[in-house]
Parts: structure tokens; C-alpha cells; sequence
């Protein structure tokens, strides 16, 4: 490809909100181009590294035995209906208005596909006999994403492989699962991904198991746990520490205390001379009556969280559908050092909670806001879910509550029950940096910020279960589908890779996802010899099969180097007159020291050697 003929707009403009690395050398080598909010182009460059990308993620799932196949973005909003979720994707599904046509307003674009995926399992997978099968596609998505964020890494179109396994029983479930878990490991390794398998939340309804892999870097919007000697992963949603050591000190009798104006834990430690550790946060919640519904509106995909009626647990609560539903009062724990984890705490209550008003905790205290305490409350809520950190404290403080009053020697057990119909005592708080790692080797945990690039679930019969997607099984018994869905997003690979692999003068591409594997670049365009070397170098090149770009534009020699920093091919031959005269061509690797001179007629075998050895290197 000859650069002079080709289209890589480079600059050195970049918008000011353009602030992650992959998203500024993205927009400046020229790879993408902002259309609108969330939307972008692929430019030549970046359209070569999604088809790499494609193609590496393709192959992959071809060899773990899924079949492709290719679902519609237009999709009818009735199945969306039929799984519950046009309820709780409001704001992510977007649909066709219908103001022109009556038949668009029953249309929306697909988010993800497991609805549409069910409604071809329900059609044409009616016996045991045709399972386990896996079907995925590489399709565009599109969704209501409030806040686009870092270009292409989070955006309202963009591009997913998304795989949807059927199985007749748990146990064949488990080994697809496991197939897609490694097919994942081998399409980041050969991506050039520095990943990290997650153990990741499966939403409120429980589901059995999902991993998320994470890419660590400051430009992602997820945080997770990681313990130093690297014996546990999870995702900040669900991280949990290894179970804390039962309280030695002896009980003292509790003692009121003055604490004037001083509601919270950071005002309130000095007064009472005790660490924060040794505090009693009392949160207080409200619900409705009815089946736990948590994480709802957040992720889609691999399924977590999204309430299907009719999926099971909905008529664990005998109270639901009995009359007007009641509100419900709880009241929550955690230490004054620990945050509440509220996915946690809505596991713990089986219930979706949201912090009470002001109003309804001074009802039910008696006391100003930051001034609640576990003591005496029991016969007042509904229920008590205690964090077991909190639960094996010693001579804790509290709110008293009372107004500008606390309590310190509040012992669990003796001052507020732990035990009875009413109260939980679960995990129920977020990790925090240090704590040890729940394996039982103590490893602390350090938190960090990362990109999730894929997902995988099991989801069980959700989805086949809402939709009536059953198959008959030996005995001629109809039974749902059970079912495992597994995500990547492809835009996400290229972003995350430049964010792991980058220097100050631009991207240095991993071999297999770069635009191209070799760069030869004439110095003197203008001198026969030059372009002539040069020529046969690219050429010969060309014939063995290798992506090269021939960079051979009347431009400074300063200006092109630049540009080729900036883009990032991983091996350049410069072939220029000074190199010439030596006897040869300067072979450089992107992001490496050194430049040997190699003769031009061994060039073209030694490049080719190296680009195959790097791409087997990334296979392994
Ligand atoms: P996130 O929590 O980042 O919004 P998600 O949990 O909604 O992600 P899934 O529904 O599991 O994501 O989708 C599968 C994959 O699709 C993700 O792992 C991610 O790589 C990609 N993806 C999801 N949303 C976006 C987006 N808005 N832009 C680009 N890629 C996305
Ligand atoms: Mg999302």
C-alpha cells in the first residue's frame, strides 16, 4: 500500500475532553473520527485493526466449535415485552418513534440479542438430541449509553461478538462455559492483551457464575479487587475479604455521651477518642414489598440482573400480589470504616432497598439524621441486615438515638440481636485496599481501575423460561432451555490494547491487530536509488503475504518519522542514502532501542521472519 495513494489523516488537533490515551492517539494517527456523540468513523487505519480483531475473534470461536450466524439490529419490540426488560432497560433501548410509520413504533435496535436469540431457540431447538449448540454473531449494538466516555471505549454504537449457548443440563452448561472461558484467554493473548479474568456479580436474581476480563488501566470505568500474590480477582461489585476473627475484649456496660452537632463518622471519632474502625454506621433503608429487582437498569448483556417474570424466585415472597404493597423498613450495618456495597446489601435483604428520607428516620429513631444506633430498633423494622465485620466488634460506639448523642460500649449479641427472624448477618460492604484476600492465604487485596473487554454468564433458564423456550428431553418432559451467553466488545480490544501499549510520541501496535506489520519508509523520495531499493523492498514484501505501507510521500524526513511513531506500525525499514552508502537498510522495532543496518537482499526474509515469530509469540 503506497502511503502517497492511501488516507491516514493524521493530526495533531485533539478536542479537550479527549483526555484517555487511547482516545487522543486514536483521533490523532488517524484511526477514527467523531460523527456525533458515542458515534464514531473507522477511518482506513482503524477499520484494518477491527477487521484484525475480527478476524482473531472470529477464528477462535470457530475453533471452539460456536457457529456464526447473523441476527438483525432492527428488532421487535414485543420480544422485549415478552422478557420483561423493555420495563427495566428504559433508557438504554432505543426505540423507533413511529411518528411517520405506524410499523416503526414496534421496533427497537438491539442493545443485545438473548431475547432474539431465544425467540430462534424456541423455533428450532425442540429436542435433546440437538443440544449442546452455540451460536454467535460479531454485530453492531446500540445503546442508550447516558455517557459516552474515552471515544470508542464506551459509545451508543459499537461493535459485539456475542455467543448464546443451549444445553440440556447443568454439567454441559459448565464445560461450555469453561470452552468460552479459554477461547476468551486465547483471543486477548493473541490480541496483545494484558487481561485478567474477574470473578464478576451476577445480578440480584443469583445467577450460577460470570467472569469479566478486565484490562487494567486508568481509563476504564470499572474497579476491581486483586490480591497481591494474584490467588483472587473480582470485580469491586463482588469482591469479598477473607472472613473476620471473633472479638476478645470483655464486654463493658454501654455509656451515653454527649456528642453535640457531630453526626458524622469523621466528627464524631475525635470526640469519642475511638478509631473509625470502631464505629457503628446505621444505615436506614425503605422497599417495597416484592421480589428483589437489583442492578436492574444496569448491565445488559450477559444477562446480570434484569428481572424476567416468570424466571424463577419471583414466588419465593408469598406476600407478593396479597393487597397494596407495604413499605418496608431496614436497617443496615457496616463498620464506620467500610462503605455498604448495595448490590451486597440487596442480595442480603432479597429485596431492592433505597436510603430513607430524613423524615422516615426520624420517625422511626426519635433522633436528627447521624444520630441512629442498632439498639432497640428490632421491633420497629422489618428487618436487620448486619455486616459480619460489625458483627464480631467489641465495645463498638453508635448513634444513640438521640439527638447529639452517642453510645459507646455497644456490644452485637447483648445490645441488638444478631440472630432471630429478622436479621441477616452477611457481607455486606466493599473491599477496601489491604484487607485479605477470602482464598485464606491473607494476600492483601489492591484495588485498581480497569476496562471490561469481555464477558461470560451463565444464565440459566432466564431467558427460556420468560420467552417459553423449552425442548423435550429423554423422557419426552418439556423443559427450558438452559442457557450461557458470553460478550466481547471489539471496539474495546483496540482501545484497551493502545492503552497498554503506548509511549509519549504514540501507539506501538501489538502484531496481530496492527493496521499494518511493516513500514518501509523512503527518506529521500526523490532519489532513484532510494525509491528503487525501497520499491522492490515493499513490493517483495507484498508478495510473501506481509501488511506493508510503503511511506513514500515528498515529505521531511523528521515529519514522517513522526507520523510513523505516531501510528505505530511495529517494524520499519528505512531505506534512505546515507544507509545506502553503508551498505544496507535500518530495520527498527517500534518502541525498541537499536537500528541495524541489513543489506537489502536479506531484508525481505528477516522481516518476514520477525513478523511471523511475533505473531506466534502473541498465539502461544
Ligand atoms: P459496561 O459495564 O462497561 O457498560 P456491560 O456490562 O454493559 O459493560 P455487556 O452488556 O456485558 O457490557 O456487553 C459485552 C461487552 O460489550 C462488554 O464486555 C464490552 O466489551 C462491550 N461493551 C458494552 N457496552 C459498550 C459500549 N457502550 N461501548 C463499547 N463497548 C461496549
Ligand atoms: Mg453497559
Amino acid at each position: 500500500m503506497h502511503w502517497r495513494n492511501y488516507f491516514i489523516p493524521t493530526t495533531k488537533e485533539t478536542p479537550k475532553d479527549a483526555t484517555a490515551a487511547s482516545h487522543v492517539l486514536m483521533l490523532r494517527a488517524g484511526l477514527i473520527r467523531q460523527l456525533a456523540a458515542g458515534v464514531y468513523t473507522y477511518l482506513p487505519l482503524g477499520f484494518r485493526c477491527l477487521r484484525k480483531v475480527e478476524r482473531i475473534v472470529r477464528e477462535e470461536m470457530d475453533r471452539a466449535g460456536a457457529i456464526e450466524l447473523r441476527m438483525p439490529c432492527l428488532t421487535p419490540l414485543s420480544l422485549w415485552d415478552e422478557s420483561g426488560r423493555s420495563r427495566t432497560m428504559t433508557d438504554v433501548l432505543l426505540r423507533l418513534d413511529g411518528a411517520v410509520w405506524d410499523w416503526a413504533a414496534g421496533l427497537v435496535l438491539g442493545p443485545t440479542h438473548e431475547e432474539i436469540i431465544t425467540e430462534l431457540a424456541r423455533a428450532y431447538l425442540k429436542s435433546y438430541k440437538q443440544l449442546p449448540i452455540n451460536l454467535y454473531q460479531i454485530q453492531l449494538k446500540f445503546r442508550g449509553e447516558a455517557r459516552p466516555k474515552s471515544g470508542v471505549l464506551r459509545t451508543r454504537e459499537f461493535l459485539m461478538k456475542d455467543a448464546y449457548s443451549f444445553h440440556d443440563c447443568k454439567p454441559s452448561l459448565d464445560k461450555e462455559y469453561d470452552n468460552m472461558y479459554a477461547a476468551y484467554c486465547r483471543i486477548f493473548a493473541r490480541s496483545g492483551l494484558p487481561y485478567l479474568a474477574v470473578e464478576a456479580d451476577t445480578g440480584a436474581m443469583g445467577g450460577d457464575a460470570s467472569h469479566e476480563f478486565m484490562v487494567l488501566t486508568d481509563a476504564g470505568e470499572d474497579r476491581v479487587a486483586v490480591s497481591a500474590n494474584g490467588d483472587y480477582a473480582a470485580n469491586l461489585e463482588r469482591a469479598t475479604a477473607a472472613p473476620p476473627r471473633e472479638g476478645e475484649a470483655p464486654a463493658e456496660p454501654p455509656r451515653e455521651v454527649h456528642t453535640p452537632n457531630a453526626g458524622r463518622i469523621d466528627e464524631v471519632c475525635p470526640v469519642l477518642g475511638l478509631p473509625p474502625r470502631q464505629m457503628i454506621k446505621t444505615l436506614i433503608y425503605t422497599a417495597t414489598e416484592g421480589p428483589a429487582a437489583a442492578g436492574a437498569a444496569r448491565n445488559l448483556a450477559p444477562g446480570a440482573g434484569n428481572v424476567a417474570p416468570g424466571a424463577g424466585n419471583v414466588a419465593a415472597d408469598p406476600r407478593v400480589g396479597r393487597g397494596a404493597p407495604r413499605k418496608l423498613r431496614i436497617v443496615a450495618l457496616v463498620r464506620g470504616d467500610h462503605e455498604i456495597n448495595e448490590l451486597k446489601l440487596n442480595r442480603a435483604a432479597g429485596l431492592t432497598l433505597e436510603l430513607a428520607d430524613p423524615e422516615t428516620i426520624e420517625a422511626l429513631t426519635g433522633a436528627k439524621v447521624g444520630f441512629a444506633g442498632p439498639q432497640g430498633l428490632i421491633d420497629r423494622i422489618d428487618k436487620l441486615i448486619i455486616d459480619r465485620e460489625v458483627a464480631v466488634l467489641r465495645n463498638a460506639a453508635s448513634g444513640a438515638n438521640k439527638t447529639d448523642y452517642h453510645v459507646t460500649g455497644v456490644n452485637p449479641g447483648r445490645d441488638f440481636p444478631l440472630s432471630g427472624d429478622k436479621v441477616v448477618v452477611a457481607d455486606i460492604r466493599t473491599v477496601a485496599e489491604g484487607d485479605p484476600s477470602p482464598t485464606g492465604s491473607g494476600s492483601p487485596l489492591h484495588l485498581r481501575t480497569a476496562i471490561e473487554v469481555g464477558h461470560v454468564f451463565k444464565l440459566g433458564t432466564k431467558y427460556s423460561a420468560a420467552l417459553g423456550a423449552v425442548y423435550l428431553d429423554q423422557n419426552g418432559k418439556a423443559c427450558p432451555l438452559i442457557m450461557g451467553c458470553y460478550g466481547i466488545g471489539l471496539n474495546r480490544i483496540l482501545a484497551a490494547a493502545i492503552e497498554a501499549h503506548h509511549d509519549d510520541a504514540g501507539i506501538i501496535w501489538p502484531m496481530s491487530i496492527a493496521p499494518f506489520e511493516v513500514l518501509v519508509l523512503a527518506l529521500d523520495p526523490r532519489d532513484e536509488e532510494v525509491m528503487r531499493v525501497a520499491t522492490q523492498i515493499h513490493d517483495e514484501l507484498a508478495a510473501a503475504g506481509i501488511d506493508v505501507l510503503f511511506d513514500d510521500r515528498d515529505e521531511r524526513a523528521g515529519f514522517k518519522f513522526k507520523d510513523a511513531d505516531l501510528i505505530g506500525i511495529p517494524l520499519r525499514v528505512v531505506v534512505g542514502k546515507k544507509s545506502l552508502t553503508a551498505g544496507g537498510v535500518e530495520v527498527t522495532e517500534r518502541g525498541k532501542e537499536g537500528k541495524p543496518i541489513m543489506s537489502p537482499a536479506s531484508v525481505v526474509e528477516q522481516t518476514v521472519r520477525r513478523v511471523r515469530e511475533e505473531l506466534a509469540k502473541l498465539a502461544r
